[in-house]
């Protein structure tokens, strides 16, 4: 593994530098998962990390690591959801300047909610690409860009999830992780397999527009058509231009499985029902792939839980098993 420029060395400073800022988030047996599938089902509680999901880690290394005058500068982000709340979060522990750049596409509650971790927002366009266009003009002014997964100090940052489960479950067999950009499950594998090469990494991403898996297909980073999803922190392209995450989860993952709308559904409705935890669709897919059995014979398995910021009236009416698909 040693061929990638990032190590686990990288992801044990990582853990250093964020410690005072993110949560260790618990890893608990599920037993009516290891009922149902046959395995030693543990679930990874990620979305009880501060903010809502593990793009805290990631947006903390990356803001830390920054120089002097970087800091002065502040950073910028483009996001209309985890990553912006990470990212603000991250810069607001920092004390230094903050500025996410959405569209106007955007819903009220999702700027509220940057808003209120003290970043400053710039609403510009109809598009995503028009908000990065803004993004890149003032980074060209000197702050500082923090992508949310093509980075190699945000990757470390992600990797401190795997370092914590290698922690309290050495003997793992197969860690099920959601899969958009890959930066989640490069610094996982990086981190779990540098220490045991034996155990298995799984990606799991919705079947509507899953653009790692069809860039793996492919063998080369593609665009895929954009399609609303329950999963909706899972869409978006990896960049034509990928350097990082392509070739880490092209080398360290060994598969990636789709799951459909209604099994996404069906996931949140199992960790809700039975684990008693409210998690967002691209949270659930690990449990998805395990109920409706795309995964079998993993052994002793963990499934990451990654994020919980779904709107409540969505989740309640999954719960109730309204069709929302
Ligand atoms: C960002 C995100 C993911 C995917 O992470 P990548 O690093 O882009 O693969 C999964 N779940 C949630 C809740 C997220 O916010």
């Amino acid at each position: 593994m040693s061929e990638h420029p990032i190590t686990l060395g990288d992801i044990y400073r990582a853990r250093a530098r964020i410690a005072g800022v993110v949560r260790r988030t618990p890893l608990v047996h599920s037993p009516a998962l290891t009922a149902a599938t046959g395995a030693d089902v543990h679930l990874k509680l990620e979305h009880h990390q501060a903010t809502g999901s593990f793009k805290l880690r990631g947006a903390t290394n990356a803001v830390m690591a920054l120089t002097e005058d970087e800091r002065r500068q502040g950073v910028v982000g483009v996001s209309t959801g985890n990553h912006g709340r990470g990212l603000a979060q991250a810069a607001k522990a920092a004390g230094i300047p903050c500025t996410i750049c959405m569209s106007k596409l955007v819903p009220r509650n999702k700027i509220e909610a940057i808003r209120a971790l003290g970043a400053e927002i710039r609403i510009v366009g109809n598009s995503q690409d028009e908000a990065e266009e803004e993004a890149r003009t003032l980074a060209a002014q000197g702050l500082v860009m923090i992508p949310p997964f093509d980075h190699a100090d945000v990757i470390a940052g992600q990797g401190t999830v795997g370092l914590e489960i290698m922690e309290d479950m050495p003997d793992a067999d197969t860690i099920v992780v959601p899969l958009s950009g890959g930066g989640l499950i490069a610094g996982i594998a990086l981190a779990a397999r540098t220490i045991n090469p034996a155990v298995r990494v799984v990606g799991v991403t919705m079947d509507r527009g899953a653009a790692m898996h069809e860039s793996l297909k492919a063998g080369r980073p593609v665009a895929v058509e954009e399609v609303e999803s329950l999963a909706d922190s899972l869409g978006g392209g990896i960049g034509l231009d990928n350097q990082f995450t392509f070739p880490l989860v092209r080398d360290l993952v060994d598969r990636t499985l789709l799951v459909t709308e209604n099994e996404i559904a069906d996931g949140v409705r199992h960790a809700y029902s039975v684990e008693r935890q409210v998690v967002e669709g691209g949270a659930a897919v690990g449990i998805s792939a395990l109920i409706h059995r795309h995964l079998t014979d993993t052994g002793r398995t963990v499934v990451v839980m990654t994020g919980n910021n779904i709107d409540m009236d969505l989740h309640r009416r999954i719960i109730n098993g309204e069709d929302v698909t």
